[in-house]
C-alpha cells in the first residue's frame, strides 16, 4: 500500500515518508492508494479494541514496517487510559454515546496522537535521527501531540497556543508539563496567526539541526486518521446487533468525520454519518446549500469545533465527489478560499447516500446538556452535546444512533457552573491541574522570536 496526494503531484510514497512528511509537497493531503478490506467477520469475533486495531493498522503501514513490528506498536503504544478498554460505551434512551476521553488528555486525540507518535519514535530509532514537533493549537490537539511525544527523547514539541477560546484547563494541560523536551508557547493572536507562523516554519526550515525532521501533528497527518478508523471498527463490533449504524460526529477539522468515511470503505455498514458542527458551519453550508465558503471564526461552548475551513474535507472531495480526479481538486482547492466550493447538483446529491449535516448553537448545545443531565444523570461534554441532539431527536427511527463523545465535560468547567451541574467524577490527569506550577513562554505573534526560542533549546 503506498500514498499519493489529493493535488497529483506527490505519489508512490511508503508509509514512513507521509507519516513523516505531514503534508504533501504540492500542498495536498496524503491518501492511500485504493482502500484496504477488512473482514467483518474477524472484527466480530474480536474481544478487545486492541486485538481489532490488529485487523486495521497493518493494512496501511506494511510498505514499511513488517507485521510483527506494527503488531508490537500497536499492542504498547495506547497507554494511560483510564478505561480497561480504552473506549466505554452508555447508552442513554437507545442512544450509545461512545466514550473517546477515557485516555491522558480527556480527548478523542489521543487516539491518533499517541500512535503517530509511537510510529514516529520508531523511525527516528531506526535512522538515528532527532525531530522536532511544531504545531498550534486552539484546543485538545495541542495536549494530547504533548502528552504522546513527551516521553521519547528523540522529539522536542514546541506547542503555540493562541490568547483566544481556550478553556483554563486546556492551557494548564499544556503549561504544567515538566519535561525539559516540552515548551508551550503563549503567542498573542489567534489560533489563525498561530497556525500562520507553523506554516512559515515549516517553508523556510531555517531552525532545523542536520538530518533533523520537523512534524506535523495537526490532523491532516494520515496516521492520526489510522488510529481512529480503529474505533469505527470496535463500535460495529460492539453494536452491530442493535441496528443500522448511525454515526453522529462532532466535527471542526472533519478528520474525525473521515475517519468513519474511511472505515466505510473499509467495509464497514452504515446507514448514515450525521455531521454536527456549532456556528463555524461551513461543513453543513456544503451538506445542506452546496456552498462551501470561508467565513470568520466565531467564538462557541464548543472551542475545539471553532474552525473557518474543515482541513480533512479535501479527502472527501477529491475521493466521493471528484472520483479521485486530482487535476480537478488541485485546481478547486489552490483556488480556495478565494473561489468557493460548490458542484453541479448531480455530483453534490452523491452526499445523499451516507451524509447529513446538522447545526447546533450554544443555547441548543447547553439545553442538550440540561436535558439529558435532568433526565438520565448523565453529563455530555458541550461538543458531544453537539453531536447528540440530532440523535435524540431521531432515535427512534429504527435506526441505531452512536454519538461520538470527543471529550470528557471536566474540560470546560465553565459550562457547568452556569448550569448548576456538578461534575463529581475528574479524570485522574485532570484532577491536581489547579495545583501545579505553569510553563508558559510568552511571546508576540513574530517569527524571528519564536524561531530565536527554538533554536535556544534545540
Ligand atoms: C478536535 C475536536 C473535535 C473536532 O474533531 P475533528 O476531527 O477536527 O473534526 C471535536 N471535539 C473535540 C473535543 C475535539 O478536541
Amino acid at each position: 500500500m503506498l500514498f499519493h496526494s489529493t493535488r497529483g503531484k506527490d505519489s508512490g510514497k511508503d508509509f514512513a515518508s507521509i507519516l513523516m512528511q505531514g503534508l504533501a509537497d504540492d500542498g495536498g493531503l496524503f491518501m492511500p492508494d485504493y482502500w484496504p478490506q477488512v473482514d467483518l467477520d474477524e472484527i466480530r469475533s474480536k474481544t478487545s479494541f486492541i486485538e481489532i486495531a490488529k485487523c486495521v493498522v497493518p493494512l496501511f503501514t506494511a510498505s514499511s514496517f513488517s507485521q510483527d513490528e506494527t503488531i508490537n506498536i500497536v499492542e504498547s503504544t495506547w497507554h494511560d487510559f483510564e478505561h480497561k478498554d480504552l473506549i466505554g460505551i452508555k447508552e442513554v434512551n437507545s442512544v450509545s454515546i461512545l466514550e473517546l476521553f477515557h485516555g491522558p488528555t480527556a480527548a478523542f486525540k489521543d487516539f491518533g496522537l499517541q500512535l503517530a507518535a509511537a510510529f514516529f519514535n520508531k523511525v527516528l530509532e531506526s535512522e538515528n535521527r532527532t525531530a522536532i514537533v511544531l504545531g498550534a493549537t486552539s484546543g485538545d490537539t495541542g495536549s494530547a501531540a504533548i502528552d504522546a511525544c513527551k516521553n521519547y527523547d528523540r522529539i522536542k514539541s514546541f506547542i503555540m497556543l493562541p490568547t483566544g477560546n481556550m478553556s483554563e484547563v486546556q492551557r494548564r494541560q499544556m503549561s504544567t508539563i515538566n519535561a525539559s523536551n516540552v515548551f508551550a508557547l503563549r503567542v498573542s493572536g489567534t489560533f489563525d496567526d498561530c497556525q500562520d507562523l507553523v506554516k512559515l516554519a515549516f517553508k523556510k526550515r531555517d531552525f532545523l539541526k542536520n538530518n533533523q525532521y520537523l512534524l506535523a501533528v495537526n490532523s491532516i497527518n494520515w496516521t492520526r486518521i489510522i488510529g481512529q478508523i480503529c474505533y469505527y471498527f470496535y463500535a460495529f463490533n460492539k453494536l452491530h446487533q442493535k441496528g443500522d449504524l448511525i454515526f453522529s460526529v462532532p466535527t471542526g477539522n472533519f478528520g474525525n468525520v473521515f475517519a468513519c468515511y474511511s472505515a466505510h470503505k473499509m467495509g464497514l455498514p452504515m446507514k448514515k454519518i450525521s455531521v454536527a458542527v456549532n456556528n463555524n458551519d461551513i461543513l453543513h453550508r456544503f451538506f445542506s446549500e452546496n456552498n462551501y465558503s470561508k467565513q470568520h471564526v466565531r467564538e462557541t461552548l464548543s472551542p475545539s469545533m471553532d474552525i473557518s475551513v474543515a482541513s480533512n474535507f479535501e479527502r472527501l472531495v477529491y475521493d466521493l465527489f471528484l472520483d479521485r480526479d486530482s487535476s480537478k481538486s488541485s485546481t478547486m482547492f489552490n483556488n480556495f478560499p478565494d473561489l468557493p466550493i460548490e458542484f453541479d447538483q448531480k455530483i453534490w446529491k452523491k452526499k445523499d447516500d451516507l451524509f447529513s449535516s446538522n447545526k447546533v448553537n450554544d443555547a441548543e448545545t447547553t439545553n442538550m446538556i440540561k436535558e439529558i443531565y435532568d433526565t438520565h444523570g448523565y453529563i455530555l461534554d458541550p461538543h458531544t452535546a453537539v453531536a447528540a441532539v440530532e440523535a435524540f431527536q431521531k432515535s427512534d427511527s429504527g435506526n441505531h444512533f452512536v454519538v461520538l463523545s470527543t471529550a470528557h465535560p471536566a474540560k470546560f468547567p465553565k459550562v457547568y457552573e452556569d448550569l448548576n451541574i456538578e461534575i463529581s467524577s475528574l479524570p485522574a490527569s485532570l484532577s491536581n491541574l489547579f495545583e501545579k506550577d505553569e510553563h508558559l513562554h510568552t511571546f508576540d505573534a513574530d517569527y524571528n522570536q519564536i524561531i530565536n526560542f527554538i533554536n535556544l533549546n534545540n
